[in-house]
């Protein structure tokens, strides 16, 4: 069975003290809660990533980066790679959010490229897609979600289904409030895992995590978990809170055994 993974995406918030607090709670919280069936996974900025490890070393916890370089190594000024992530002991990286494809003019190429330096340090993407308003109101969603798996995924070896994660993301729900409905989201997902079964096969589709992202938050996420093919969530606003994460680490135990 998979895991639930909720994964907090902290995008360019928290500094070093904060990021220190928040870790601290977290440890705390976690030594007095298994998370039984869950994998809490938090996604700080590149410049505390060390310190998080630090402090949640040995807790059933994973900290993440938001972002990787495609390149390998050399004069990439700014660029942080796979193998400098990977000698921090990190084993995940979100790619492709909508903020770096919108602001940063990131492609489902570029994104791709990411993701074969990260898979080649060991290293799981958690890959992001997703429509905007506009296209999910021309009726493009499905259209623009295959065309984001071909271009993302385009000859990349998934034999197992632990090679990837992929968090689906409706641009027009980040940040916003709004929520798709859980049926909303979970056609999305079907969908996704469709295309996954097609490509790569029933087991990697059965294996692999399909992540819901946009406006979750403590009194959304259980029914969001309900749906057959959502199994977990990245957030964004509401994972900043120690008492709302927790919340959500909470109900996803909850969720993993079926409550
Ligand atoms: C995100 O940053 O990936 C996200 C989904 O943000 P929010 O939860 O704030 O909508």
């Amino acid at each position: 069975m998979r895991k639930i993974i909720i994964a907090g995406n902290w995008k360019m918030n928290k500094d070093a003290s904060e990021t220190e607090q928040f870790c601290r709670e977290l440890g705390r919280y976690l030594q007095d809660h298994d998370p039984e069936g869950v994998l809490p996974l938090i996604a700080p900025v590149f410049p505390y990533l060390a310190q998080a490890q630090n402090i949640l070393r040995n807790l059933p916890v994973a900290v993440a980066a938001q972002d990787v370089s495609s390149h390998a190594e050399g004069a990439y000024t700014g660029e942080v790679s796979a193998a400098q992530l990977r000698s921090l002991g990190l084993r995940h990286c979100i790619i492709g959010h909508s903020e770096r494809r919108q602001y940063h003019g990131e492609t489902d190429a570029l994104i791709r490229a990411k993701l074969l330096r990260l898979r080649e340090n060991g290293i799981r993407p958690i890959v992001c897609l997703g429509e905007t308003l506009e296209q999910r109101e021309q009726g493009l969603t499905e259209q623009v979600i295959l065309r984001q798996l071909e271009g993302c995924f385009e000859q990349v070896d998934m034999p197992s289904g632990e090679e990837a994660v992929i968090a689906y993301e409706p641009v027009w729900a980040i940040g916003t409030g709004k929520t798709a409905s859980a049926g909303q989201a979970q056609e999305v997902h079907a969908l996704i895992r469709a295309w996954l079964q097609k490509r790569h096969g029933r087991e990697t589709a059965q294996n692999i995590h399909i992540l819901y992202g946009g406006s979750v938050k403590p009194s959304n996420l259980r029914e969001l978990l309900r749906q057959e093919d959502i199994d977990g969530g990245l957030i964004g606003g509401a994972s900043l809170q120690n008492e709302a994460f927790h919340a959500m680490i909470g109900i996803a135990a909850e969720a993993s055994k079926g409550n």
